[in-house]
């Protein structure tokens, strides 16, 4: 019988491992017996692999519940704040960071101001501060610190690690992960804003087990993140999903990108705001100076302002047109709509909806079920941090990193 090289057999032993503690991750709590009958190892092997996992603290043994009789099985379940995650939102004049645990819970988080215009080099320091503070205030330990994630607007090579054009910073490749690596000595993950919302929505919310679902945010901007097959679609060098810059009306409104009615110039809060301002011009609303933020529009839309209601009915309908556009091209099973723009409620997303069977074609509407996606402020960050634990959970088959060793 032939003897695998060391470098097989460790290589074998780390997608056990994974294996065995997905499987907790995802069905448990979990008896030994489950794990092998799951996993097909052997039940010898998945006893030498929990005792390894039990021995980091990974994994705990819960105590055993009621039963009807006989011996109780041991259950195992995942040890969620065993380790922790990082994920940081970089914006234009702060940045919002959020420490987890395995499990995606915020435990802590910080909001810390950035000056306009920053260089990359002040905002990469910036950023290593951010981290430094969360993991002082929130007394947690620095070696159980596994990964921090970047989230950013813009276009973003994740697996380089690299900015490829921020609109807001005006950075042109940025090498964003490496230079945060090499200041603060942590593994770092880098990506656009809206795919690390999607992968926390694949990974923790609305879309686990869904194999094709859409991802669209709607606030500052509007965006979009996909899953394919249960993957990520990302395009050429990351540039997909721009689904906000797609033209409804070539003679539309000027949009921030430079191009006329995008659907970003109807919808985000910007263009809301800017019909607003429109409404008061022609006389058909009266606005004070303090009126004009986006979250006070809703509520004076709520309290019965018609010329406003009318303003989010029209934003909302070329919402629903651009989706029903969507729905044409991936027929996808679920289409999850968050960002800050939610709060508008169905002042937007009435009309949306009709919109969107309106325009998509036969019934492809009806296959796709839509779910708007509460918004809290820590979700852009959870959503960084998603980077982080998908690479401690993903198999080194998968050509992850595995878990690291010897964290315990
Ligand atoms: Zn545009």
């Amino acid at each position: 019988m032939t003897r695998l090289p060391v470098a097989n057999r460790e290589l074998i032993r780390a997608i056990n491992r994974s294996s065995v503690l997905n499987l907790v991750k995802t069905h448990g709590p979990l008896s030994r017996t489950g794990v092998a009958r799951l996993s097909g190892l052997s039940p010898a092997t998945v006893t030498d692999i929990v005792a390894e996992l039990i021995g980091e603290r990974l994994v705990y043994e819960k105590e055993p519940g009621d039963s009807t009789g006989g011996r109780r099985p041991i259950l195992l379940a995942i040890n969620h704040t065993a380790r922790y995650a990082i994920g940081i939102k970089l914006m234009e004049q702060q940045i919002i960071a959020a420490l987890t645990d395995l499990s995606a819970t915020v435990l802590a988080g910080i909001t810390q101001p950035l000056e306009d215009g920053q260089s990359l080099d002040r905002a990469v320091q910036a950023l290593a501060t951010a981290v430094e503070t969360l993991v002082e205030q929130a007394g947690a330990e620095r070696q159980k610190l596994v990964g921090v994630g970047v989230g950013l607007a813009g276009v973003v090579d994740s697996a380089r690690g690299v900015c490829r054009y921020s609109p807001v910073f005006s950075w042109r490749n940025a090498p964003l992960r490496d230079l945060l690596q090499a200041r603060i000595g942590i593994p770092v993950y880098l990506d656009n804003d809206v795919n690390t919302l999607t992968l926390a929505e694949r990974l923790f919310g609305a879309g686990q087990g869904v194999d094709d679902f859409l991802v669209v945010t709607v606030g500052r901007g509007v965006g979009m993140g996909i899953v394919v097959h249960g993957q990520p679609y990302r395009g050429t060098r990351g540039g997909g999903g721009e689904f906000g810059h797609t033209v409804l009306d070539p003679n539309g409104p000027l949009c921030g990108c430079g191009k006329r009615g995008c659907l970003e110039a109807y919808v985000s809060d910007p263009a809301i705001l800017r019909m607003a301002r429109e409404a008061l011009a022609r006389g058909e609303i009266a606005l004070a100076a303090q009126d004009l933020t986006a979250p006070r529009l809703v509520e004076l839309a709520c309290a019965g302002n018609q010329p406003l209601q009318s303003v989010f009915r029209q934003a909302g309908q070329m919402l629903g047109l651009g989706i029903a556009n969507l729905i044409d091209v991936f027929s996808p099973r679920l289409i999850i709509i968050t960002g800050e723009g939610v709060r508008a409620g169905d002042l937007l997303f009435r009309p949306m909806r009709e919109s969107i069977h309106r325009h998509a074609f036969a019934d492809l509407a009806d296959d796709a079920a839509i779910v708007i996606q509460e918004w809290g402020d820590d979700a852009w960050a959870r959503g960084a941090a998603s980077l982080v634990l998908q690479e401690f959970f993903r198999s080194p088959i998968e050509g992850g990193v595995g878990i690291p060793q010897g964290l315990a």
